[in-house]
């Protein structure tokens, strides 16, 4: 543990040179910061003790009041395709990287902080972020990690006291996030396209030492990785029937890490044409899209790389990307219906499965939840859907399958293991926001939080927050603004 702020810090990325960010201080827009949340799970990532979080510097420290000792702020600067066009340059515009810090284990985390105030890449923007939006973040980000999801991570959120004008005007608040690493496939394609091949090389060769040592001297292994966590990443967001919602390039980690949570979405009722993000008329980020996005994303990084590993070499890797996909997402389906992640006898079980569950909008997390309860008590799974004739026919062909494996409570505990009791559902973050704007309540996030930290718990006093959204709730837009 390092004594209170103290951070053994690592300025790796600064030392790429200033051609890759713009060195700036936070803006300092929280005169009277307050705490929102802090997470305790997170800190020790850093090496911050938890008692830190009551003191008066932890809240100038990350409302951007006032700078980090040792800190090294910076806007990073990227590039990107959005929604498919070429956006040419975006960064930073409201993040600021206060620095990299080696924690105990050797491993290297971005300290990074959201709605600071402007940077040279804000554009139009106004640099801030909401509350709203931050309460979102920093559950769900927790929320995949809990899932075993690799993701950014959440620190805390420290209200600005200042009001932000989104649709309505709104609370502010600064967000602080950790992370492997900010860097983007935008990154890449920023030097690309500026023909600045000795950065896009001293960029790769950073990624490469400092994340990738193992394929030092092989571009080509580390382009194959590189695909090989991306397939990964979101095979394991079909599976848990998460939406990101706007997967441009620039928001795509170059470690396979889920990143920048704006109109993200869990699906309940089942629907594989589930548009998360209102402002995705076409549907390009659709929940069934997104394992095709993916690809398409791989394909604008290889484009960008093509100057330091060429097309020879990356066409064949990125041919690779649909069989590992499929991999990964098959071995993970197979384990929600209980059977090893290797045994495709039962494959046809899981595809009925979701087509059934597509046609009665089924709710999806409940109903891979509640296969455990169904070899006691068959109607908890069946009333999930509309019409039970054809829920009961699969749920007998079922049981009668898995049966045949033998060791059914081997079975049944090992379905609770990988189904989820508790994913963000938008009625719950809404609950934590609605507490926190309306009432400077925020035991709600507490709660919130403790549930999704364990999503594979039953938490049996907090049960109905793992169901769908209550009446009050049904028809709730979520904006996407942030
Ligand atoms: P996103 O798709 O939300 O990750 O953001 C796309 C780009 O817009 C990034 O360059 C962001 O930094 C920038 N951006 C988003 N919101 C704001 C804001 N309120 N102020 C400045 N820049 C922003
Ligand atoms: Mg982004």
């Amino acid at each position: 543990m390092i004594s209170r702020f103290e951070f053994p810090f690592d300025h790796q990325f600064a030392t790429l040179g200033n051609q890759f960010y713009t060195q700036i201080p936070a803006e300092g827009i929280g005169k009277n910061p307050y705490l929102i949340h802090s997470n305790s799970d997170a800190a020790p990532l850093i090496g911050l003790p938890t008692e830190t979080f009551q003191s008066p510097e932890f809240l100038d420290y990350f409302s951007g009041n006032q700078s980090l000792p040792g800190s090294h702020p910076l806007a990073m600067v990227y590039s990107g395709h959005q929604f498919g066009q070429w956006a040419g340059q975006l960064g930073d515009g409201r993040a600021l990287l206060l620095g990299q810090v080696r924690n105990a284990d050797g491993d290297l985390w971005d300290i990074q902080l959201k709605g600071g105030g402007k940077t040279p890449y804000s554009r139009f923007g106004d640099g801030r972020a909401v509350v709203r939006s931050c309460i979102r973040e920093y559950l769900c980000s927790e929320a995949m990690h809990a899932l075993g999801i690799p993701t950014s991570r959440a620190l805390c959120i420290v209200g600005t006291g200042e009001s932000v004008q989104r649709e309505t005007a709104e609370p502010g608040a600064v967000f602080t996030r950790l992370a492997r690493s900010h860097i983007r496939f935008g990154h890449f394609e920023h030097f690309y396209y500026q023909k600045n091949h000795d950065a896009l090389k001293a960029l790769c060769d950073h990624v490469i030492d400092e994340y990738f040592p193992q394929h030092q001297g092989h571009y080509d292994r580390w382009f194959a990785d590189v695909v090989s966590q991306t397939a990964s990443m979101i095979a394991q967001w079909q599976a848990v029937g998460f939406c990101h919602g706007v997967m441009n390039t620039d928001n795509m980690s170059i470690l396979g890490l889920t990143l920048d949570y704006g109109p993200f979405g869990f699906i309940e009722a089942f629907d594989i044409d589930y548009v998360c993000n209102h402002s995705d008329h076409a549907g390009r980020y659709a929940y069934d899209q997104q394992p095709m996005i993916g690809l398409w994303n791989l394909h604008a990084l290889a484009h960008a790389l093509s100057p330091i590993i060429p097309s020879e070499v990356t066409t064949p890797i990125l041919s690779e990307y649909d069989l590992t996909f499929n991999h990964h997402y098959f071995q993970l389906m197979r384990q929600k219906i209980g059977c090893a992640p290797s045994d495709s006898t039962h494959d046809d079980l899981w595809i009925d499965l979701l087509t059934l569950m597509a046609s009665q909008r089924s709710d999806y997390t409940l109903t891979f939840r509640r296969l455990a309860d169904s070899f006691t008590t068959p109607i908890s799974w069946t009333s999930l859907f509309r019409d039970p004739g054809p829920a009961t026919e699969w749920l007998t062909r079922y049981h009668y399958s898995l049966r045949s494996l033998g060791a059914e409570d081997r079975i049944i505990t090992s379905l609770n293991q990988v189904n989820p009791r508790y994913v963000l559902r938008n009625w719950v973050a809404e609950s934590a926001i609605r507490a926190a704007e309306d009432g400077n309540d925020y035991s709600e996030i507490d709660k919130v939080l403790q549930l999704i930290q364990t999503p594979y718990d039953d938490h049996l006093d907090a049960i109905h927050y793992g169901d769908p959204a209550p009446d009050h709730y049904l028809g709730l837009q979520v904006s996407c603004s942030s």
